[in-house]
């Protein structure tokens, strides 16, 4: 069984202070960065991913979609969050970045599938923000791509627009095949 962790949009704008802050989004750093040094230092691949939008997305409500401007390429709400672990053994994965993309998972419009393979990877941990957008999608994706899935659930946050989404993405990843480790109650946003 060999294993990639997958970290999920750990970016300032979904950080408490962005323009689309997930509620305790920073505390996943802590658990993130723990695993992503156990991975580096057993030689198994780490990928980062990132919203890397262009400032006229459709994804954004000013232009007919759905979110506040966040994560514009090469603007600082886009930059990872200043405490997660910068190393060059990882592999940075952009999403989003065409102008008609939501691009919510790690596997939409990348080689993120192709890179794994390649590597010979059966098995991901995903964890990230947020619980039920973009670590949500990514993890139904790799599902989809054949990969066994961890999701971390003490190092994931949901957006929660309405309060359980969190909960109902846990549930969707679970019935999809993904093993869900760690405490729920937190990647679910419950007691905040
Ligand atoms: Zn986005």
């Amino acid at each position: 069984m060999k294993k990639a962790l997958i970290v999920v949009d750990v970016q300032n704008d979904f950080c408490p202070g962005g323009s689309l802050a997930v509620a305790h989004g920073d505390e996943v750093v802590a658990p993130l960065n723990k695993l992503m040094k156990e991975f580096l230092d057993r030689g198994e691949p780490v990928y980062k991913t990132r919203d890397w939008h262009p400032p006229k997305a459709r994804h954004f409500a000013d232009y007919g979609g759905t979110w506040p401007v966040h994560c514009v390429q090469n603007t600082p709400g886009a930059e990872f969050h200043p405490n997660l672990l910068d190393d060059p053994r990882v592999t940075v994965i952009s999403k989003g970045i065409d102008e008609g993309a939501d691009g919510y998972s790690g596997f939409d419009g990348t080689q993120l599938a192709e890179q794994l393979r390649e590597q010979g990877i059966d098995e991901v941990w995903v964890g990230g923000l947020a619980t039920d957008y973009c670590v949500k999608h990514t993890v139904l994706d790799a599902l989809r791509e054949g990969f066994r899935v961890r999701a971390l659930a003490d190092a994931m946050r949901a957006v929660n627009i309405n309060p359980d989404d969190g909960a109902q993405a846990i549930a969707e990843m679970r019935a999809a095949g993904a093993e869900i480790v760690g405490s729920e109650s937190k990647e679910a946003g419950r007691g905040n």
